[in-house]
């Protein structure tokens, strides 16, 4: 026989339940290994799960196996006797009787167990080995909802038409709320590029340039200090649309959030459908916040209160007695209020199109109908008191692209992370991001932010004021 031939195919470990009676080949690792002498046994863990191994007295290398050795294993599948049944494993009316096992690679002992949630473990601990912490069930189970939940909005957006686009990250600082992360150029010494804050510009931009319905699933950056739940790099489904209006983008996310529970978490219950409006003066009066948390039952685990917030005031007070936007520069006002707008006058009791949409108490989306008119956007900044040169500067791009036959557009972008951490019934977003920052904004895996060596610095044209750059 060709020795091709005899080269078994590796099983999945959750397949062995339908294979009883036949050789399986296993490859993964070991979760659990319990040693009785004549007999070892191990639970195999790969992707789809364990399996009990059994490995009999002529079984050799058995006895060297430690906790997350990675082998193949092969064996007969076979039932377990009643008695030794596990009904809370998947796999647990069947075991692998191993014949051949080969150690493809032996491990240190590990630093934390990953055989529990870990919830309890020192997270900079975690977050240090947090290729390890990624074998944990928990989190192998929320990469795995993440992954379903942005596969089904690509592909309900791509039924419904629209565009998956990249937009860089390297881009224009322009002042948009938080602060930006800054890039420094090496070739033009003395100028920076800004990470994205969003893709607010480039998805209007799109919008000018005809794409009409265009959606992202998008690395945002914002240098703000990570306090509580915010990662200074987060992930938002990003879409905007042409020719619509509020009620059109609001329905068309109200239906994408509905499918998405009913697909991918069908034991949630959604409150109410459709979801209720407040507007932020209700919301304010009612609940103290604008994003109320109006679940009837607070300790269901499972109840899931979507509501939308509508009918934000456009502008607020900075702290020196100037206006600035509550959330978008970009945001057009409600039409009743487009003339004072561009008058700029009664701006306290100017409402913006702004709708944000909010689950259980978090804030998961918001958006708005965009200035489509340069001369809207130009009295936005004009009340906050730029300069006519000023608004050229930042934003004069903006402006003559609106100015190009802009069609009229709104969107909207959801915070990924935290719709993928309530639908996880996660208590916070680093739960489901691969590799987040942890709370002072570093990786301590990679080590990152670090200094950097003196010839880097040089060659952007840089001079660090303390120097704590490597020699
Ligand atoms: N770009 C906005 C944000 O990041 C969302 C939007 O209005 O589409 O908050």
């Amino acid at each position: 026989m060709l020795k091709a031939l005899c080269i078994m195919e590796r099983t999945a470990v959750a397949d062995i339940v339908n294979k009883e009676g036949s050789e399986v080949e296993l490859s993964g690792w070991v979760h659990a290994r319990r040693d009785h002498g004549k007999l070892v046994f191990i639970d195999l863990r790969d992707r789809s799960g364990l399996v009990q191994v059994v490995f009999g007295p002529d079984a050799a290398g058995a006895g060297d196996l430690r906790l997350e050795y990675v082998v193949r294993v092969k064996g007969i599948v076979q039932k377990r006797p009643p008695k030794l049944v596990n009904e809370k494993m998947p796999t647990g009316h069947f075991e692998v009787s191993a014949k051949e096992l080969a150690i493809l690679n032996p491990a240190e002992p590990l630093p934390f167990p990953v055989d529990e949630p870990g919830y309890d473990i020192n997270e900079e601990t975690r977050l240090s080995y947090r290729y390890l912490d990624l074998r944990r069930e928990r989190l192998a189970r929320n990469l795995a909802l993440r992954h379903r939940i942005v596969k089904q909005i690509r592909d309900f957006l791509d039924h419904r038409g629209f565009l998956e686009v990249e937009t860089p990250d390297l881009t224009k600082s322009t002042p948009e709320g938080a602060r930006d992360f800054l890039v420094p150029s090496r070739i033009k010494q003395g100028s920076f590029y800004a990470l994205p804050q969003s893709p607010q510009q480039y998805k209007q931009l799109l919008m000018v340039a005809g794409v009409e319905k265009y959606f992202q699933i998008a690395r945002c950056f914002r240098d703000e200090d990570t306090r509580g739940d915010r990662q200074p790099e987060f992930t938002q489904l990003d879409l905007e649309m042409s020719f619509v209006e509020q009620e059109d983008v609001m329905r068309l996310n109200e239906e994408l959030l509905i499918e998405l529970v009913r697909t991918i978490v069908p034991r949630k219950k959604i409150q109410e459908i459709p979801f209720p409006r407040l507007t932020y003066r209700e919301a304010m009066e009612r609940y103290g916040t604008d994003r109320p948390d109006i679940r009837r039952d607070p300790n269901d685990p499972d109840l899931l209160a979507f509501c939308w917030v509508v009918d934000f005031p456009f502008f607020e007070k900075t702290d020196e007695g100037g206006w600035t936007f509550t959330h978008n520069p970009f945001s057009a006002p409600k039409p009743e209020f487009m003339d004072d707008l561009l008058h700029q006058r009664s701006i306290p009791d100017i409402l913006t199109t702004q709708y944000d949409v909010v689950l259980n108490g978090f804030e998961i989306g918001g958006g708005s109908i965009r200035n489509h008119r340069a001369a809207a956007l130009e009295a936005v900044f004009g009340v906050m008191g730029f300069a006519k040169d000023r608004i050229r500067e930042n934003f004069g791009h903006m402006l003559k692209a609106l100015d190009s036959g802009a069609p009229p557009h709104g969107g909207i972008a959801w915070g990924l992370d935290r719709f993928v951490m309530l639908m996880a019934g996660e208590p916070n977003i680093r739960e489901v991001i691969a590799f987040p920052k942890s709370g002072d904004g570093s990786d301590p895996m990679m080590g990152s932010p670090s200094p950097v060596d003196k010839a880097q610095i040089d060659e952007l044209g840089l001079e660090l004021k303390q120097r704590n750059a490597k020699k």
